[in-house]
């Protein structure tokens, strides 16, 4: 059989715990969900403010469909920049305050492209960690020489910067790391950067529409501003569409409108997503109300789990909607995901390579869709599964 040689890898991740499954959603992603026919409430997407499923987003889109069609038919340099994307860009970069914003197709590709438009061989970049595989993916893509530093650690990284003697050089974040929640210093790393003529891309996918005043995102979380910074967030999460953005400089964005393979060889989005993603950046700036609702069901969930867990389960110190549940174990914590589910309570369990050997976890992310009844029943069936397995 042409394909034998791959099963014994299949064989080990089942061995170990790690076999992924998908599971169908036969209804549109919000707090509650239908799947395989039954009614849950879930704690998985990164939906944070409610807006995928809103009836003024979905309006936006059929009105896109209406004037631009389904599909944009083109890349963006080659006819497929419609007024609908040039528009979003705009808007986005008036909402950020940055000079200039680019539509990437994805968050994945929107690294990839940043990346190695501005790296080669003769540069260095330097990463936290724990940053999402697709910083990671686009720092070996980009041939530069690729300095990992220990999770937040300044001093690491500032001894790396020193050692190094390079063209450029790229410090890259997650502004809020998408496994445990918590915020990056993003002041002491724009201090490093400016000491050490670094440039310093934050990936704010979990911070824009949830941090800072009117959902601006990191930067507004911590009032920084500088021209050394690339700021990237995606628009599949808090702002309920898809696709993401790279906002900064002028130069910075001129170049990676010209340089950037992901953002050159590729079809543009669908100007209808373009059409709906404005409305949710809309709704996210006047969305007071949804941040609040959201903080209310962080409290309420740090508040019910405080002494109320086993021996060895740890809630991360997040304040973000981002709650991770650490367990340990690949197994077990898979097992607790699948005592929730049959209570109705979807909530995921991730294993390595995601997160460190030994850390799985139930990666609990926290809606404004979600009411205080639906977080109740969660803690209450976390509560539970941790007294049947202790
Ligand atoms: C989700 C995510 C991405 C990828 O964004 P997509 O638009 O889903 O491709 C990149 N970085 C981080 C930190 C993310 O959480």
């Amino acid at each position: 059989m042409p394909f034998s040689v791959l099963q014994d890898d299949l064989t080990a991740l089942e061995a170990k715990g790690l076999r992924r499954r998908r599971r169908t959603l036969d209804s549109a992603q919000s707090a509650q969900v239908v799947v395989d026919g039954k009614n849950h409430i879930a704690f998985c997407s990164n939906d944070y403010l409610g807006l995928a499923n809103h009836p003024a987003l979905i309006a936006a889109a059929q009105a896109g469909a209406a004037t631009y069609g389904v599909g944009a038919g083109a890349s963006h340099l080659v006819l497929g920049h419609a007024r609908a994307h040039e528009n979003l860009e705009q808007q986005l970069a008036t909402f950020v305050g940055l000079p200039r914003a680019l539509l990437f197709s994805t968050g994945y590709m929107a690294n990839l492209g940043v990346v190695t438009a501005l790296l080669g061989r003769e540069d260095a970049v330097f990463a936290d960690r724990l940053n999402h595989a697709s910083l990671n993916d686009a720092c070996l893509l980009s041939r530069a020489q690729f300095k990992r530093f220990a999770h937040n650690d300044l001093a690491q990284l500032e001894s790396l910067l020193i050692a190094t003697k390079v063209r450029r050089k790229l410090i890259v974040v997650d502004a809020v790391f998408s496994m445990d929640g918590d915020i990056a210093p993003v002041p002491e790393l724009l201090a490093l950067a400016e000491r050490h003529d670094a440039w310093l891309l934050l990936d704010d996918a979990h911070g824009f529409g949830v941090l800072g005043a009117n959902g601006r995102g990191v930067r507004a979380h911590f009032n920084v501003q500088s021209p050394r910074i690339i700021y990237m967030a995606t628009l599949g999460k808090a702002a309920g569409g898809f696709g993401a953005f790279v906002a900064g400089d002028g130069t910075l964005i001129e170049t990676l409108m010209q340089r950037a393979r992901t953002y050159i060889y590729t079809t543009a989005m669908p100007p209808l997503l373009a059409c709906a993603v404005s409305k949710g950046v809309e709704l996210m700036a006047s969305g007071a109300l949804l941040r609040k609702q959201l903080n209310e069901n962080i409290i309420q969930l740090k508040h019910a789990l405080t002494s109320n867990l086993p021996e060895g389960w740890q809630l991360l110190p997040s304040i973000t909607a981002i709650q991770p549940l650490v367990i340990g174990d690949n197994r077990a914590a898979t097992n607790v995901a699948e005592k929730l589910a049959a209570r109705g309570v979807l909530v995921p369990a991730i294993r390595p390579p995601t997160v460190p050997q030994g850390t799985a976890r139930l990666r609990i992310s926290l809606s404004a869709a979600h009411t205080q009844d639906d977080v109740r029943m969660l803690c209450d069936a976390l509560i539970a599964a941790g007294r049947e397995i202790s």
